[in-house]
């Protein structure tokens, strides 16, 4: 018998090219979608990463208002466990809720592990505001805050500006701002819009379906009240071009985690750009090559950043970027539905975007707690 005639080629032949499960009913009732936690049976190395191997500083930090001592030895014990050298405090707050952070850690004797941004209010623009914030900036600078942020995504998606229409992250009102910072030489931390999936239709194709459906605040679809996330990518990079001696630390990859090659576009446009991995662990552990090559090449455009500040969380970051371990799980089911890989990076790329970078882009950062002269 020759192979073209072997009866079970043809039968793999005469299958429909796309075999899918609808094509049968399951027997039994099957599970809903947050019912359905499958084991997996893969037996692999395993490599837990409970310490950074290098000291960290955390860009993207939200500890609570470090305002007294119990508060701050807490954090500062969970910091200690985990290899976190220093954490910047990214509710930004202004004046006096401030110097009182600051003093607090300085009573307590941890100066040399926190910094701090400041904040600006964004939520409703009006003329001359500009001026009044830039003011602030140079107040709250003297004060000791090192950066602005974290600035929310509310600035984009539903502030207003002087004719009460949406603010556009471009507005001109705010221009004298972002040119006292660049004058002060402090880093502008800002999130814009959220993941793709979030402007898109609530349908069954679409990958952060649960989270959607957990957190109605989080759609953000509805074109009568939001902009396109197209539209808010476009803002932010005329924002960037118009102010290139500002320097820029994009939240959560610029949500362009899951589409490398973009950030990598807006880093080669912008030398003033930079990108902290908070809260997108996710889309680095399905793609771990192609965000290793990335890490490397961008090796000094990339910072550290967790997000919320839950301790026990940050071993995922550890095990994703040191390892190369092999489909384990994440830490929060309803961002993604998949596993992750660990991207090996190799220690010079570990080093700057554990602490490198951090140390170069924000100003006075305490040296004592890296291996650094
Ligand atoms: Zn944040």
């Amino acid at each position: 018998m020759s192979f073209r005639h072997h009866p079970l080629l043809v039968l793999t032949l005469a299958l429909p090219a796309c075999l899918h499960a609808q094509d049968r009913e399951p027997t039994i009732p099957p599970p809903s979608i947050v019912e359905y936690h499958p084991r997996s049976r893969l037996v692999v190395p395993e490599h837990l990463v409970p310490r950074a191997k290098y000291p960290a500083v955390d860009v993207h930090g939200h500890p609570p208002l470090l305002n007294d001592a119990a508060t701050i030895s807490r954090v500062v014990a969970a910091m200690d466990s985990l290899n976190l050298g220093v954490i910047v405090q990214a509710i930004g707050t202004s004046g006096e809720r401030l110097t009182r952070q600051i003093e607090a850690v300085k009573a307590a004797g941890q100066a040399d592990r926190f910094v701090f941004f400041t904040t600006l209010d964004l939520g409703f623009v009006q003329r001359g505001d500009g001026q009044r914030l830039a003011e602030q900036l140079r107040r709250d600078v003297a004060a000791g805050a090192v950066g602005i942020g974290e600035i929310n995504k509310g600035f984009g998606l539903s502030a207003r500006g002087p004719d009460g229409s949406r603010l556009h992250l471009d507005d001109p009102e705010l221009d004298v701002v972002w040119e006292t910072a660049a004058d002060l030489g402090i880093p502008v931390f800002i999130h814009t819009a959220d993941p793709a999936a979030f402007f898109e239709p609530l349908d069954f194709t679409n990958e952060r379906w649960l989270e959607m459906a957990l957190f109605p605040n989080r759609q953000f679809n509805d074109r009568s009240r939001f902009p396109t996330f197209e539209t808010l990518m476009a803002e932010r990079e005329r924002l960037i071009a118009k102010h290139p001696r500002t320097t820029w630390i994009l939240a959560h990859l610029g949500w362009y985690a899951d589409d490398l090659g973009k950030l990598g576009q807006l880093f080669d446009r912008y030398p003033n750009v930079t990108a902290e991995v908070g809260a997108i662990l996710y889309d680095l552990g399905r793609q771990p090559r192609t965000a290793r090559d990335f890490f490397v090449k961008y090796q000094d455009r990339l910072l550290f950043g967790k997000d919320s500040f839950r301790p026990e969380e940050y071993p995922y970051y550890w095990r994703v970027f040191e390892t190369e371990d092999e489909y384990f799980d994440y830490y929060r089911d309803y961002h993604a539905f998949w596993k992750l890989y660990g991207m090996g990076l190799p220690d010079p790329v570990l080093r700057k975007l554990y602490y490198g970078n951090a140390l170069r882009i924000i100003p006075n950062m305490p040296r004592r707690p890296f291996p650094v002269r």
